[in-house]
């Protein structure tokens, strides 16, 4: 069985599941060019809770977490089966760490189904989703990232989603395409220390531009699951690059995934006119 590759794909607005931008034009381009894998173990910013936690039902349900966006996509469903098997699994390698088997809490939340309705439009591939554990030091996600890229052996692809710079208090529409000094520094200083060494990604917590970058650290997290996984290999390179809205970044890395995609030309999904950034929980 080939390795499978494992990626983190800055995922920006929900609305990005509806649109066709260059964004999701790149993540398409990328998605026709991995291997099917067997199942997909999704680690999204979406989904932080106070324990460690897998779906394991057969059927997850598409959860719409966030306010103030069209109908549309509300209505929007990525009816992906689930993997209670798969679920097993990915408890089995972290041990001792302990992970919990969700039957009934959640599902696949807008980090999940934003993306990978451009990776793997036909949603007929397994998917299980991983919380993020807000109690645990940062170490803690990158070991984690460490012991799951044993499943990449057998069929399994890992895709974290969140944002390298996330600062929702700081989006400015009228700059959609482009991020502000301190975003673009963050995120130039985090491609270069991922290019020569992920597993020692929690010293970025150091860098100046750090709090403004990540007030709040759910949407970095997820980056350093992709940091564990390339820890043994020593360097990790950018696939996309990109900002919107001044204060998000759009940057995506892969592992196993040398292809590159189609650079941005287009921008990224926009935030519906009149919604206050602070409601919409990008
Ligand atoms: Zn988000």
């Amino acid at each position: 069985m080939i390795r499978m590759p494992a990626l983190f794909i800055g995922h920006g607005s929900p609305m990005n599941a509806l649109e066709r931008n260059g964004y999701t034009e790149a993540w398409r381009t990328l998605g026709r060019q991995l291997p099917r894998p067997r199942a997909i173990v999704v680690v999204s910013a979406h989904w932080f809770i106070g324990a460690t936690a897998v779906t394991a039902m057969s059927r997850p349900r598409t959860i719409h977490d966030f306010y103030g966006f069209p109908p549309k996509l509300f209505a929007f469903e990525y009816p992906a089966p689930g993997a209670p098997e798969v679920a097993k699994e990915v408890a089995e390698v972290v041990k001792p760490s302990w992970i919990g088997l969700d039957q009934d809490q959640w599902g696949l939340d807008h980090g999940a189904w934003s993306v990978l309705a451009h990776l793997y439009p036909a949603a007929d591939i397994p998917v299980v989703q991983l919380s993020i554990n807000a109690l645990k030091p940062l170490e803690y996600h990158v070991e984690l990232g460490a012991q799951l890229a044993a499943l990449r052996d057998r069929g399994v692809l890992i895709l974290a989603s969140g944002n390298v710079v996330h600062n929702l208090a700081r989006i400015d529409p009228r700059q959609p395409d482009t991020g502000f000094d301190w975003a673009r520094r963050f995120d130039d200083a985090v491609v270069t220390k991922l290019a020569r060494d992920p597993g020692g990604i929690v010293a970025m917590t150091e860098h100046p531009d750090y709090a403004m970058a990540a007030p709040t650290p759910d949407h970095f997290i997820p980056l350093l699951y992709l940091a564990g996984v390339a820890r043994e290999e020593g360097a990790l390179d950018a696939l996309i690059r990109g900002y919107a809205l001044g204060s998000l970044s759009m940057t995506c890395y892969g592992v196993g995934a040398e292809a590159q995609p189609d650079q941005n030309e287009h921008g990224a999904a926009k935030l519906p006119p009149g919604v206050p950034a602070d409601q919409t929980n990008t």
